[in-house]
């Protein structure tokens, strides 16, 4: 298994050539072609989620990997489309990629640990920078005074679905007798004043946070404290696409651009009451444009 020295160094030397180039950027952010490996049928099945979404033409992407990497204006590393520490683009311009506004505020917790090339939380700060935040644990904001219009999105005995997400989330605006809580019952009883009382009683809901880690460090985190009195939301229904499939994880353990983008269309269904019409689909601009380039780096492998 290459090491990321080596696969840095291909790519630096290959800049005038962008057909290996790409391999190298497939292997820095994706894997090398070994941890690739997924049972075919199983890949069959997989790639079909992202057919059919209405995405921004990928045609500046091609151009930016034609031209290889550059080095980011603020940390000067070498990258490839954007720059995954400092989530700024780089050969890439604002104005040529997508941006859509979220109906939610996002914020994504990363580990640490967490390497940042293979991370596609920076894929929702680039394509939703208004909306989404991006915090390294252990520095996160405390949720406690929000825990009536914020969910944690994390498969556990306690989660419960997006559909009663709504309904959970009001039980708490009026505060059950076990948890009095006078000041935010007067700043809910202000609100609907002010608002009108249906839609702010049909989505209480504010912010969403996700958690940016792999399987195995994800358990500090979930049981962070601070975390411990939010609802917690369970995206049942989806498997996952992602190419960097985790031993060990069920199929169901989404890339967090997977885990935002179908926790936007389920709410954007069952608690905004709207028809999908590809609202959310370019979250996932950047991620189907790499998943292309792995699909065809296993084809020209043979493993497809
Ligand atoms: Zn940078």
């Amino acid at each position: 298994m290459a090491s990321k020295s080596d696969i840095m160094t291909t790519a630096d030397g290959n800049l005038s050539r962008p057909k290996e180039d790409s391999g190298a950027l497939v292997k820095e952010q994706l894997g090398s072609p070994e941890s690739l490996k997924i049972s075919s049928l199983k890949n069959e099945q997989e790639k079909r989620p992202l057919h059919g979404l209405k995405l921004a033409s990928h045609d500046v992407l091609e151009r930016a990997q034609l031209t290889g990497r550059l080095k980011c204006p603020k940390c000067s590393g070498s990258r490839m489309f954007y720059c995954y520490t400092c989530f700024s683009l780089v050969g890439v311009a604002q104005q040529e990629i997508p941006t859509i506004k979220l109906p939610v505020k996002i914020d994504i917790i990363k580990h640490p640990n967490e390497t940042d090339g293979k991370s596609t939380a920076v894929h929702a700060k680039l394509i939703a920078p208004d909306d989404v935040t991006i915090y390294t644990y252990p520095c996160i904001p405390e949720y406690e005074s929000e825990k009536h219009n914020v969910v944690l999105v994390f498969p556990g005995p306690g989660s419960i679905t997006i559909e009663e997400m709504s309904e959970q989330l009001l039980k708490r605006t009026v505060c059950p007798l076990k948890e009095p809580c006078p000041k935010r019952q007067k700043v809910d009883k202000d609100s609907k004043e002010t608002q009108s009382a249906e839609s702010e009683q049909s989505t209480p809901l504010q912010r969403v946070i996700f958690i940016d880690s792999t399987w195995n460090q994800t358990n500090k985190i979930i049981t962070d404290e601070r975390l411990q009195a939010l609802l917690q939301v369970e995206l049942k229904t989806r498997k996952t696409c992602f190419w960097r499939h985790q031993k060990g994880s069920p199929d169901t353990y989404l890339a967090t651009i997977e885990a935002i983008y179908y926790f936007l269309k389920d709410y954007h269904v069952q608690c905004l009451s709207q028809q999908y019409q590809g609202e959310y689909d370019n979250l996932l601009f950047f991620y189907s444009y790499l998943h292309q380039l792995i699909n065809k780096a296993k084809h020209s492998a043979g493993k497809l």
